[in-house]
């Protein structure tokens, strides 16, 4: 029985994959009728402080992962003490707070954009003097798909950019734009017994701060894509976790590859890997926690991954009468704008998909897009 934290579609993936191979799964998270709860064995309802719960939960379970890296301290520790927590305390400690995942990225030996850390509006224009407009300013906690995040240009006020932000318990950090060519992310898994096994370099294109289109592999020259990989395999080794480490980076004009960000969890970016590969992000993540070896991460096919926000989800009839196209629902019961409901999935021949259309028509979109 494999516990997982969070109920959201990560786990319900998750928890698809789990049953591939046999094992059952159990989901702790606050919600009632989660996505993940839905194809699991057992859910338990409660607040992620609930100590009771908690070790009522690790008493059921044989190891305990998590769909989401926004836990206490505490709730690690307490079912760290029962189970192995994979990934454990130290990588969720880093990445819940953007300028500790910062330093550990440059002692790593790896280049960010340059930043710097604010406490409060004073702080923030004499950072904003250092790193010139435009810039973002980013809270250090609880941010994601853009949620956290102000554009600073010409002109703008730092003490309303500080306001916009909203309450930044934690503080917050100024980053200077990097004028990229593209992103891209990998998603390398580390076993318990050490090895890492890793996806291809994918390209992602973002809408409104929230991913919108990953293309599998990017269509980035193969140095480039390579010392992506090599950039996360060593964070991974850095860390020293048992699980998935999903990371994004940006790659220059010039050919350099800076970190962005990184989730020691399954990845939207790596959704592609459910029907590109054989063995998925999802599947690699229950191979690590249940201690089995990882499988073999290499694509059989090139792909073409777009998420179905908010009511784009409500096309789906048409969506599952297309001939080719992998059709994946979360089951969520209310649409929200913003909301990811779900995502499509387009195979091509490997070599000459992806990339195949970008060498016939340069920058043609992917026919989803269309
Ligand atoms: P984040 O939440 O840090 O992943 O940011 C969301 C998106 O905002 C990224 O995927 C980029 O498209 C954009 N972004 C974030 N930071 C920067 C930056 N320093 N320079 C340029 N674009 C950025």
């Amino acid at each position: 029985m494999i516990g997982i934290l969070g109920g959201g579609q990560l786990g319900r993936m998750t928890a698809v994959a789990a049953a591939r191979l046999g094992y059952d799964c159990h989901i702790f998270c606050p919600d009632k009728d989660s996505p993940a709860s839905r194809v699991a064995a057992a859910t338990t309802v409660a607040a992620y402080d609930d100590e009771q719960a908690l070790r009522r939960f690790a008493g059921s379970v044989d190891a305990v992962t998590l769909e989401f890296e926004n836990i206490p301290a505490e709730t690690a520790a307490l079912l760290a003490e029962f189970r192995p927590l994979r990934p454990g305390w130290r990588v969720l400690e880093t990445t819940q707070d953007r300028a500790s995942e910062k330093r550990f990225t440059a002692a790593a030996g790896l280049g960010t954009a340059p930043w710097a850390p604010v406490d409060g509006p004073q702080a923030l224009a004499a950072a904003l003097d250092r790193l010139g407009r435009p810039a973002l300013l980013k809270s250090r906690r609880l941010g994601y798909d853009g949620k956290g995040q102000v554009r600073i240009d010409a002109g703008d006020h730092p003490a309303a950019a500080w306001a916009a932000m909203g309450a930044a318990g934690g503080g917050a950090i100024l980053e200077g734009m990097v004028d990229f060519a593209c992103e891209v992310s990998v998603i390398v898994a580390r076993g318990a017994n050490g090895t890492t096994a890793c996806f291809d370099t994918v390209e992602n294109r973002h809408a409104a701060g929230i991913l919108d289109v990953t293309v599998a592999p990017a269509r980035i020259d193969a140095g480039i894509a390579d010392s992506a990989r090599a950039a996360a395999v060593t964070l991974a080794e850095a860390f020293g976790l048992v699980g998935l480490l999903a990371v994004e980076m940006f790659v220059t004009r010039d050919g350099r590859v800076l970190v962005n960000e990184m989730a020691p969890r399954p990845h939207n970016s790596g959704h592609w890997t459910i029907d590109g590969c054989a063995v998925s992000q999802f599947e690699q993540l229950v191979r690590a926690v249940a201690g089995l070896p990882l499988g073999d991460p290499s694509r059989h096919s090139d792909a073409v991954m777009k998420n179905l926000i908010g009511d784009a989800a409500d096309g789906w009839p048409a969506l599952v009468a297309e001939p080719g196209l992998a059709v994946h629902l979360y089951g969520k019961r209310e649409t929200r704008p913003g909301r990811k409901m779900g995502h499509v999935t387009r195979l091509y021949p490997r070599g000459a998909g992806a990339n195949g259309w970008a060498s016939r028509g340069g920058d043609r979109p992917p026919p989803q897009e269309e």
